[in-house]
């Protein structure tokens, strides 16, 4: 059987998690990224350099069937050479619409997918006047290359203004209407290049300051599934999309209003390696390889909770029955990523006391 080679730029931990599934498949990844001791750079080969030297990239094409990502900041103009070497999936214009938030509001509404009140500020006179005219509370962020809740400021009062703009003001920010809302959800999708699309059941997530703590799923709401999954679809057609793509929401008054969206296998679909028949990983793989897609289908009830800035106690936490371990091979640091477990059970409450032991033996630091 031949041997598919998927080059990736970027070997954290989404790489790691995706050169695993693609062993089994005969589908071997190469990586590039500043350090031989990456997460993914543990598991498999790796070119070490700059994320966008051009020759690093062209050296990366050259090994590979097929180029993909698990940065989705790279930028395009970086990634628009390599095209000319090899296929890039998901598209460049997914990766460049995604890494400006007000790009990607735009396009949300342009497929009549519901989103906050947002302006575009580049100045304390424009934040001033936006608070005025969308109203408070609301929150100041970067439009670019900000992600779990850094480069943003939440702004309750009028006289938040100076605050806001001495800690995170400059050029580039979007200002939105603060949602009320009442969970956040999440849909994970795959297109293939023939068009066929399938999607994972909703995730419910829990952050805590801006970052995701823990997700569970399937959370079941026929109603919010069907439009979610009715949203993505727009999206993934819309940028004739090819790999997994993900969407988050926030649910206001029973409404999903979206928040964001990552042309990338997602945090909040790492349940999906034990709690579905084909994990986001594997049906990223399959997708971008022209490989037919595989089930989506449930196989239980799943709880997945990041590790965040310490590792639990290993021991400990397998002792848990049902309790799945990962560990991305990474240095601690406060609020940094380092791995997460995944509970599958038959029933939803066996699954919610699970979850409740496991939450006793991990502390977010
Ligand atoms: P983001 O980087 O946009 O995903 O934001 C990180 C987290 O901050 C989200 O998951 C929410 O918990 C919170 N957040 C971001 N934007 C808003 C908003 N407009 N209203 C309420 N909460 C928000």
């Amino acid at each position: 059987m031949k041997l598919l080679r998927v080059g990736i730029v970027g070997a954290g931990q989404l790489g790691r998690m995706m050169a695993l599934a693609g062993y089994p498949l005969g589908v071997r990844c190469v990586f590039l990224d500043r350090s031989a001791a990456s997460p993914a750079a543990q598991v498999a080969p790796i070119l070490v350099g700059e994320l966008e030297d051009a020759d690093q990239l062209a050296a990366l094409a050259a090994c590979s069937d097929v180029v993909t990502f698990d940065w989705e900041n790279i930028s395009g103009k970086a990634l628009e050479p390599i095209e000319k070497l090899t296929r890039v999936r998901p598209p460049r214009a997914a990766l460049e619409v995604s890494q400006d938030r007000l790009a990607e509001k735009a396009l949300f509404s342009k497929l009549r997918i519901p989103v906050a009140a947002h302006a575009a500020v580049d100045s304390k006179e424009q934040l001033a006047d936006t608070v005025r005219k969308i109203g408070l509370p609301g929150i100041l962020k970067t439009r670019r290359l900000g992600y779990d809740g850094k480069g943003q400021f939440v702004l309750r009062d009028p006289r938040d203004v100076d605050a806001a703009w001495s800690a995170i003001g400059a050029a580039g920010m979007i200002y939105e209407k603060f949602q009320e809302f009442s969970r956040e959800v999440s849909i994970v999708g795959v297109r293939s290049s023939a068009g066929q699309i399938v999607s994972y059941p909703l995730s419910a997530n829990h952050h805590g300051g801006g970052i995701l703590h823990y997700s569970i799923a399937p959370y079941v709401n026929s109603a919010l599934e069907h439009t979610a999954r009715n949203y993505l679809n727009r999206v993934l057609k819309a940028l004739a999309y090819v790999g997994v793509l993900t969407i988050e929401f926030f649910v206001v008054k029973g409404r999903l209003i979206a928040n964001e969206m990552a042309p990338r296998v997602h945090n909040s679909g790492h349940w999906t390696i034990e709690g579905c028949v084909t994990s986001q990983f594997e049906n990223h793989l399959r997708a971008i390889c022209d490989l037919p897609l595989g089930s989506t289908r449930p196989l239980g009830h799943a709880a997945m909770i990041n590790f965040l800035g310490t590792m639990p106690d290993r021991t400990r936490l397998l002792g848990l029955d049902g309790l799945a371990f990962h560990d991305y091979g990474k240095e601690p640091r406060p609020g940094r990523k380092l791995g997460h477990c995944t509970i599958l059970k038959k029933r939803p409450t066996e699954r919610n006391s699970a979850l409740a032991d496991a939450l006793k033996l991990i502390e977010w630091t």
